[in-house]
């Protein structure tokens, strides 16, 4: 539908050698988008996973080592890529437990990754959208960041922030070919929700499969899980011309959950 229209872009997405920043990724990449890809291992697979996108998608594409905990890592990515036409903020990790238990170590990080990294990238990235004169600034928040559930304190607070981080990106940019969306989608089945599946099993005292139906699709209407392509492809349209004008928003791709 969208043919190669992102030819000559460069795309950053934090987090993207598995799970939903892969998928945004790959999105991107068939749209014609040349790729930056992170994580904070620097491993021979994510150097093949650029190979392996690159050779598929006949686009360019490099892996930066980067930890998105530190403020300077997140800073160095961005000047290390040398351009930056679209921004996809996603890496993010999870922690599950009550307030009055929850590691103050396990607080910081959940901060750090799902809300501080996109302020820094961001910072930088924005400078160099204004001297090219496009950008596109796509926060991967949650069904989360308009919602909440208990045991989640820390990812519910930076999910929240990350929506309110994009409305002010959104408004700074306003006057400009920029927009920042932040996409919520709800569940997704890849590591980060799979990671949760045995303390749910544990906690509920339920089968696997009961987990899946009864905890977490039980809050999805649709009652299936999103999948990485939809959130890619929702990304994608983000960056058409369709969507010039939609900017400081929240689009979600959660099956119904924010509706009920
Ligand atoms: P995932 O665990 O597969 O991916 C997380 C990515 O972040 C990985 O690539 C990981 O290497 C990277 N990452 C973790 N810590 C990092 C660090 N310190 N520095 C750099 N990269 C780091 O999980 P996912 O489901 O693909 O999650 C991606 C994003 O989508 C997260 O922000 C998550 O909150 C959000 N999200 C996921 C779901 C879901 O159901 N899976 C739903 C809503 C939102």
């Amino acid at each position: 539908m969208f043919q190669k229209f992102l030819g000559g872009k460069t795309a950053i997405v934090t987090g993207s050698n598995s799970g939903i920043g892969l998928g945004v990724a790959t999105e991107l990449a068939k749209a014609g988008a040349d790729l930056v890809l992170n994580s904070f291992t620097d491993s021979p697979d994510d150097h093949a996973l650029a190979e392996k996108l690159a050779s598929e998608h006949g686009v360019h594409v490099r892996y930066i080592q980067a930890d998105m905990s530190k403020a300077e890592d997140c800073r160095a990515l961005i000047e290390m890529a040398g351009a930056c036409d679209i921004l996809v903020n996603n890496a993010g990790i999870q922690h599950v437990a009550p307030i009055p238990e929850f590691p103050v170590e396990k607080w910081d990080a959940i901060i750090a990754i799902n809300l501080s990294s996109a302020f820094h990238t961001t910072a930088v990235a924005l400078p160099i959208m204004r001297k090219a004169g496009w950008g596109r600034v796509i926060n991967i928040a949650s069904a989360h960041g308009l919602t909440a559930s208990p045991f989640k304190a820390a990812y519910v607070a930076a999910k929240h922030g990350i929506v309110g981080l994009t409305k002010v990106t959104a408004l700074e940019t306003a006057h400009e070919a920029i927009t920042a969306n932040a996409i919520c989608p709800g569940y997704v089945l890849t590591p980060i929700v799979e990671k949760q599946i045995p303390d749910q099993m544990k906690a509920n005292n339920m089968s696997r499969e009961d987990v899946i139906a009864k905890v977490m699709l039980q809050r999805q209407p649709s009652g299936q899980f999103a999948t990485v392509e939809q959130v890619g492809g929702t990304a994608v349209f983000l960056c058409s011309q369709a969507a010039d004008q939609i900017t400081g928003t929240t689009i979600s791709v959660d099956g119904g959950w924010t509706a009920l």
